[in-house]
């Protein structure tokens, strides 16, 4: 009788998905071995080590890779690179981490996707159902791999997932119970040939396994959802949110209202994201009151509109994450304030119009924080007074500081990625946050 080999799993990517990969496939008695063209991060050697997984940094094998039975790649490597179109082409298959975890559960899946909102909703689900008594485990594009918790973790009552377009891209039988797609606006359309419609159909593959037990959640005013939903119909239960359900002071949920002024929950947007976790979470029987007392429990997930101090009557709030236009849009419309309004980086293609009038009306002042400010210069010329430039955090703090009058509020909520001046939105968050802490009081 044959003994059957172990097969071969190769995994492409040191980050935080690519070695819960690895651990679990180790785990599940596969032969692994982890490539990386890049650099591997010490922490992450360090750990494949300790696991007795063989890997390789800075360089990919080519024999060794195309030796593997599956290929389990990494969400920041494009489909179109020669390695995976070769790897197509010997027809061996070419999964994503998110697959291959989803094999090893038999938990139900609550996916949640959107260009805006995904992290701040998946917080709340997983806030919601834990304070009500579940055990809900948050993994995915946030914090730990769903991987990595399969490895290493017991299981939970739930598993919620904060799933990015990348990861979707990489999926074949991944199948959510409960899936969201909070809201689509343009993003990360370098990947796909600038087209939103390759977007869109990206962000709908989340619903394409889906089951008519199951339920899909999504925007009901939102076009670019509508468009996608015509061109790849949905098996689940359609259960549209719509703005109608906001009300002046929460939402609506059936016949009953929840006050959000008592949260810490600011602005549409956050109604919305709290909008759909309720609805999401009343799916595993949980009552409108723990949902109530669950909303008000919640704190901010830091760099989404988290409020870093009150110097001298001036407001300062650390909206790092907002690295596109839509999500500004609304961090400007959560103020109740005059702004003066830090923003700027590595623009991703911005179509700024969508601010002008918002900048208008509420902005005194803009701070530049980029290498290269002229796109926003020129977008905000004659819109906003005062425009000044700077190149650190420190020094965009100070001069917030110097132009915020009494009662103002101080806005980091960029607009743009963050990687011309920092290694990414949580260190410009960090530094932001540590510049207003540190910050003189004598200054003006
Ligand atoms: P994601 O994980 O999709 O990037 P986050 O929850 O991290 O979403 O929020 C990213 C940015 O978008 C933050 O600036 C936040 O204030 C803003 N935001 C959060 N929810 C929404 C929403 N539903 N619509 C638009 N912008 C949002």
């Amino acid at each position: 009788m044959l003994t059957e080999r172990p097969i071969n799993i190769v995994v492409l990517g040191g980050g935080e998905s690519g070695v819960g990969a690895a651990l679990l496939a180790q785990k599940k008695g596969a032969k692994v071995f982890l490539s990386d063209r890049g650099n591997i991060g010490q922490n992450q050697q360090v750990e494949l080590e300790l696991a007795g997984i063989e890997f390789e940094s800075g360089q990919h094998t080519w024999e060794r890779i195309f030796a593997a039975d599956e290929v389990i790649k990494s969400p920041g490597i494009p489909d179109t690179v020669p390695l995976i179109t070769q790897l197509h082409d010997q027809e061996i298959p070419v999964i994503g981490e998110i697959e291959f975890a989803s094999r090893y559960t038999d938990a139900p899946l609550v996916a949640i996707t959107g260009s805006n909102g995904k992290t701040t909703t998946a917080y709340l689900v997983d806030h919601l159902l834990n304070a009500a008594g579940k055990t809900a485990a948050l993994v995915g594009n946030v914090g730990v791999s769903f991987a990595r918790h399969l490895a290493e973790e017991p299981a939970p009552d739930v598993f919620v997932i904060e799933v990015s377009s990348f990861q979707l891209d990489s999926i074949q039988y991944f199948r959510p119970q409960v899936a969201a797609i909070l809201n689509i606006t343009p993003d990360h359309l370098d990947r796909y040939n600038y087209e939103m419609d390759g977007y869109i159909d990206s962000k709908m593959r989340i619903a394409k396994n889906q089951e008519t037990v199951d339920t899909f959640w999504y925007l009901a005013e939102d076009e670019n959802i509508a468009n996608g939903m015509e061109r790849n119909p949905v098996a689940a239960q359609l259960r549209p949110v719509s703005k109608a359900q906001l009300t002046e002071k929460g939402i609506q949920i059936g016949a009953e209202e929840i006050d959000l002024t008592n949260t810490q929950l600011k602005g549409k947007h956050n109604a919305l994201n709290a909008l759909f976790a309720a609805g999401m979470v009343q799916t595993f029987g949980i009552s409108t009151e723990d949902i109530r007392k669950g909303l008000e429990s919640f704190e901010p997930v830091p760099h989404r509109l988290e409020p870093v101090g009150v110097i001298e009557g001036v407001e300062y709030i650390n909206d790092s994450k907002a690295t596109n236009v839509d999500a500004v849009t609304y961090a400007l419309d959560a103020m109740e304030k005059d702004i003066i309004w830090i923003a700027g980086g590595t623009d991703k293609g911005n179509d700024y119009t969508p601010l002008i009038e918002p900048a208008r009306t509420k902005v005194k002042a803009l701070v530049c924080l980029g290498a290269d400010n002229t796109k926003l210069k020129v977008a905000f010329a004659g819109i906003i007074d005062t425009i000044e430039e700077t190149n650190t955090a420190q020094d965009a703090v100070l001069a917030a500081r110097k132009l915020a009058k009494e009662g103002q509020v101080v806005l980091l909520s960029p607009a743009c990625a963050s990687f011309d001046l920092f290694k990414n939105y949580i260190d410009r968050g960090d530094q932001f946050r540590a510049a207003v802490q540190t910050l003189p009081s004598n200054i003006k």
